[in-house]
């Protein structure tokens, strides 16, 4: 029997709806979108087009993966990140909205270092992303300053893979990358850094898993309380900063108080935290001033 978008679209989001996902027709529509290679809106409008039994039966199989848990943007294969598409497979995160705040942070932070600085000279500031995963961090930023220089490092070489294959679509060519717990491989200093580490806690994170969103546990567990990888984290970055340079963590909703201790014991000065849009701690900000402090 030949089923129209319209149809399918009302059958899957009820199906959804009713296993309790919050946003069933918005995945509806991204996934049948993604079989018929059109755009969300194309669908809204055109809800009478009939579909082929192969698309039907794409289509059916893509709700199936939804309602076992899988993460949209794992059926997909790609998830929006400030305005850039990036690839997305279940060795790396998915990138998350509030993730974006790293990234606008960072440049505003790198936009005023390269104040009134010659094309030339921005070539010298150097910036890395660490615990990179799909890259969508240190990308992003490289496709917004290109002219300065961008490295990114992660422990996972399937990370990494992922990452390469992001950079060439978004920036157009590979940017230097280091297989590297944390800065140990990473060679170098720089102005600034930025991680999104793994911060959940373990047991969190094993709740995660049982919901079958396929994502890493490598890219979310951070160990008892969360807070494993700032340990070791900022102390390192703050060896590799150069005077006046900036570490920028994304981190979790109740970790200010420990991550904003750690920064000022460490050296930093100017430590700021910024909120998410949700009103949540979610950055932490400081700049290595040993000049000032
Ligand atoms: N924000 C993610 C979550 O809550 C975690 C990301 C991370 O560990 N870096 O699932």
């Amino acid at each position: 029997m030949a089923f129209t978008a319209g149809s399918l679209l009302r059958e899957a989001g009820r199906k959804l709806a009713d296993a309790g996902f919050e946003s069933a027709s918005l995945d509806a529509q991204i996934l049948l979108a993604h079989v018929l290679k059109r755009s969300r809106e194309f669908l809204l409008i055109h809800s009478d087009v009939v579909l082929q039994q192969q698309e039907q039966a794409e289509f059916e199989l893509f709700v199936n993966r939804r309602l076992a848990g899988e993460a949209i943007a794992y059926i997909v294969g790609e998830k929006e990140f400030f305005n850039y598409k990036f690839k997305i497979t279940p060795s790396v995160l998915v990138p998350r909205p509030e993730t974006e705040l790293l990234v606008e942070h960072t440049l505003v932070f790198l936009q005023k270092v390269l104040q009134n600085i010659s094309d030339e000279q921005q070539k010298t500031i150097r910036y890395h992303d660490t615990c990179t995963g799909s890259g969508c961090v240190g990308i992003s930023v490289k496709a917004m300053l290109p002219l300065i220089d961008v490295s990114v490092s992660d422990i996972s070489k399937d990370a990494l893979a992922v990452c390469k294959t992001n950079m060439v679509a978004i920036v157009g060519y590979e940017i230097p990358y280091f297989e590297s717990n944390l800065l140990d491989a990473v060679p170098g200093t720089f102005m600034c850094i930025t991680a999104n580490p793994p911060y959940v806690s373990t047991d969190y994170t094993n709740m995660l898993m049982e919901k079958k969103l396929k994502e890493p546990r490598i890219a979310l567990d951070g160990g008892v309380d969360g807070l494993d990888f700032y340990r070791k984290l900022i102390p390192d970055a703050y060896k590799k900063l150069q005077e006046g340079g900036a570490l920028l963590v994304e981190i979790g909703e109740e970790q200010a108080l420990s991550v904003c201790e750690m920064y000022s014991k460490t050296g930093f000065t100017d430590i700021t935290v910024y909120k998410d849009l949700a009103g949540h701690d979610r950055i932490v900000f400081g700049v290595k001033n040993e000049v000032l402090s």
